[in-house]
């Protein structure tokens, strides 16, 4: 069976070599091979503890002091359906949508730091970490948030050990971690790694296994050919296909919307500065939280990451937003000082306004798939993910654990295009009946 991938961020290669693994013969397409975007300047954090959805009680009031007190690292930009998807945001703001989130993302992500241990012992090669995560915080309020946090990571049945520290203990764990630094929690079993090795090591799987990757195509749409296949649109000419997923980050999007199917997707803009310095190196993983900043040691390099700039566009870097990381993860680190410019990226995190990612069959259109929409946690539920579609994808098995992330959940909209472009085949109309597993 021919499965084309559209995207080869982290989503679609880790989708591409699940698919390779369990026969398919698979193409993935994308603009450009090189690293770029969110999946290659992402901070590495392998972090099923961080499953709560961004939509929450009392998450706007938690903006507004935050933006308040200089340490704002939220904004929004005028985007075309920012003010739906900010309704949608609100409406899964309520406690009870907020813990069924929570779960069902954790559902997914419990398992992802072994997944990544597995993905290693089969051969691809990449750069991981396992020291854990810590969660610093500079006021008591902070530390009261982190708490909340584990909490409600447990109570949704997060099993991971947590160990909390008072700013002392904090130090004597993290040597790198200011006198500012009021309290912290530990959480041994997370994991990080350097994304960009990720992708480098997923693309030489693929290839080493079997895999055609295609470099500098623009996906256009895809219809179906006369005799019931796919066809996918390229600005190099038509990719025929027996099943086709998009994972194609925020431009799913658009991909999707042509196929006749509404996923409210905007862009969660975010940035990162890697860069070697002088003084204390952290050694671990810490979740900078008032500040609400990643920091990452990488071998020869430490990344500092954040933002989120709800319909931010390109991934072009403002020097502002990095300096604004810069001086932010200042507060927390004792010395430690970039001394040169560094890798500066900035990427789209695929954003919907209930925080959960969008997996599974397109309604409608039989074979094909999607496969987007992780937001925060992309790099984390890649593995799992893939582990889930592949199934669906060849065999038509559910995986119970991907009910809640179906893409029929945001209602579907035929729109004028898709059906005056007829991309919809008349004979095979409705997507497979998925078996549950
Ligand atoms: C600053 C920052 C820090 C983050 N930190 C973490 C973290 O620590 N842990 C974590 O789990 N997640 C993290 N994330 C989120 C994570 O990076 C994203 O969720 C993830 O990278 C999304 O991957 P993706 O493959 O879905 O999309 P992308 O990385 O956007 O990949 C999509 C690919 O599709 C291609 N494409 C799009 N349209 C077309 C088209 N029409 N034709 C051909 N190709 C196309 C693009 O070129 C791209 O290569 C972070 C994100 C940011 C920005």
């Amino acid at each position: 069976m021919k499965v084309v991938v559209i995207g080869a961020g982290v989503v679609g290669l880790c989708s591409a070599l699940a698919l390779r693994r369990e026969g398919a013969e698979v193409i993935v397409l994308d603009r450009t091979l090189d690293a770029h975007g969110a999946s290659a300047g992402n901070a590495g954090w392998v972090v099923p503890m961080l499953s709560a959805p961004l939509s929450g009680p009392g998450v706007l009031g938690d903006v507004v002091r935050a933006t308040l007190r200089g340490e704002g690292s939220v904004a929004a930009r005028p985007a075309a359906g920012l003010l739906s998807w900010t309704a949608g945001f609100l409406r899964s703001s309520g406690r009870r949508r907020h813990q069924a989130g929570l779960r069902a993302v954790l559902d997914l992500a419990a398992g992802s730091v072994e997944r990544f241990g597995e993905l290693r012992a089969s051969g691809v090669e990449f750069e991981m970490h396992r020291r854990g995560l810590l969660l610093a915080a500079r006021t008591e309020h902070g530390m009261d948030e982190v708490l909340a946090l584990v909490d409600g990571a447990r109570r949704a049945g997060y099993d991971g050990c947590t160990q909390v520290h008072t700013g002392a203990g904090a130090r004597r764990l993290e040597p790198a971690l200011s006198d500012s630094v009021h309290g912290a929690v530990h959480a041994p079993v997370e994991a990080h790694v350097r994304p960009e090795s990720v992708l480098a090591g997923l693309r030489a799987a693929l290839v080493a296994e079997g895999a055609e990757l295609r470099g500098g195509v623009d996906v256009r749409g895809a219809e179906r050919d006369g005799a019931g296949r796919w066809r996918v649109a390229t600005s190099t000419g038509p990719v025929p296909a027996d099943r086709v997923v998009i994972a194609a980050g925020v431009p799913s999007a658009t991909l999707l919307r042509d196929l006749g199917v509404r996923v409210p997707l905007l862009a969660g803009k975010g940035y990162s500065v890697t860069a070697c310095g002088t003084g204390t190196v952290p050694v671990h993983a810490v979740k900078l939280l008032e500040a609400n900043l990643a920091c990452s040691p990488f071998d020869g390099g430490l990344r500092l990451s954040g933002m989120f700039e709800l319909g931010g566009r390109g991934e072009g870097v403002r020097s502002r937003a990095l300096r604004r990381i810069q001086a932010g993860a200042a507060r927390y680190l004792r010395d430690w000082r970039p001394a040169e410019t560094g890798l500066r990226i900035g990427g789209l995190r695929p954003s919907t306004p209930d925080s959960l990612p969008v997996i599974g069959a397109v309604p409608g259109r039989d074979g094909v798939f999607a496969a987007t929409g992780h937001g925060t946690l992309g790099l984390t539920l890649a593995p799992a993910t893939a582990a889930a579609l592949a199934p669906l994808v060849l065999h038509g098995v559910l995986a119970p654990e991907l009910a809640p992330f179906a893409l029929g959940r945001f209602g579907q909209r035929a729109t004028a295009a898709a059906v005056s472009a007829g991309p919809i085949s008349r004979t095979s109309d409705v997507a497979p009946t998925p078996r549950a597993r």
